[in-house]
């Protein structure tokens, strides 16, 4: 099963089997895509299971729900401790969490006041997102032929449902084409995200990641890189890249919840540097995972006890 582990899932305040975990065809989220939802992960650490920077992914799930004027019906430490309720009830260690706060059943007129928010969270035990080798070896990309969302269209800080018609498009284009992931510009031209991820470059011994201005979420593993770059003494900047920037950068790599730090190793197959994973990169993986896997000291308190 492609949901491997879940066995329950938590819907407005109650745990329900998986097979029970259903919505209306007529729910408003299914029409107009008028949901926001999270993606954290769960990390078997040797103090045990610790879930990643849950107040933050709790806090941009309200805020993308607050840009909706979606009110969510319960309050933050709720949502917090239900993720970890969920994952307990699963007796999963490892695992991605997936909380998502929707507009239900009651009627499909586009203006959605009167249809309920409904919250669902579910756990699995999910691998590799880019593939079992990506961490290491690097993945090969392309530039994606879609821009991502022009600003104060659909507002890309918000983490909706809806923005990942924009992410499909990019995700299947690139695949199709046998790469892994699109990168795709914002509509003036600028190096924008992944489908499912934020950017960095390496030049000239500097990092840099584009800036929230160009149409990227506010990832939350693109602000821990942001910390741990500059712990590390590196110099990190946030600034605007042109395309071609991806071709002559020294390294290259995405950050997300489900990528986590990946390599890229080709974009639109022009080598990137020495065409594999780059020191940078590789310093920042060992800084990361010796965090999140408990090897070295949580400063930041980015991880939260489950059990
Ligand atoms: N950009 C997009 C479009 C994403 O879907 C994601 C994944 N949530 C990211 C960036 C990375 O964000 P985070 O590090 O918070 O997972």
């Amino acid at each position: 099963m492609a949901f491997k582990g879940c066995t329950k899932i938590w819907m407005n305040g109650k745990l329900v089997p998986f097979e029970d975990a259903k919505i209306h065809v007529l729910s408003h989220v299914i029409h107009y895509g008028s949901a926001n939802f999270e993606g954290d992960r769960c990390y078997n650490t040797p103090k045990g299971p610790m879930a990643f920077r849950l107040v933050d992914h709790v806090e941009r799930l309200f805020n993308s729900c607050k840009i909706y004027r979606m009110e969510i019906p319960f309050t933050k430490a709720q949502i917090h401790d239900a993720c970890l309720e969920t994952i307990r009830a699963n007796g999963l260690k490892d695992c991605y969490i997936r909380p998502i706060a929707y507009r239900g059943f009651s009627q499909l007129g586009v203006d959605p006041t009167g249809c309920p928010i409904d919250v669902a969270i579910a756990v699995w035990d999910w691998g590799k997102y880019l593939g079992p080798e990506a961490l290491e070896q690097g993945v090969d990309v392309r530039v994606s032929s879609w821009n991502r969302m022009a600003p104060n269209t659909l507002p890309y800080m918000a983490k909706s449902a809806a923005n990942y018609m924009n992410s499909q498009l990019i995700k299947m284009e690139a695949k199709m084409d046998g790469y892994v992931e699109g990168i795709a510009l914002d509509t003036f031209g600028m190096v924008s995200e992944g489908s499912g991820e934020n950017l960095f470059v390496v030049h000239k011994g500097r990092i840099i990641t584009p800036p929230l201005c160009v149409s990227v979420l506010p990832g939350i593993t693109r602000d821990s890189v942001i910390l741990l770059a500059r712990d590390l003494g590196y110099e990190l900047i946030e600034q605007g890249l042109p395309r071609e920037m991806l071709y002559i950068a020294d390294e290259v790599f995405f950050t997300g919840s489900a990528a986590e730090i990946t390599p890229i190793r080709s974009v639109d197959k022009i080598k990137v540097g020495e065409g594999k994973r780059g020191p940078v990169t590789a310093a920042l993986q060992k800084a990361f995972f010796d965090v999140i896997e408990g090897r070295s000291p949580d400063k930041y308190n980015w991880l939260t006890k489950v059990y």
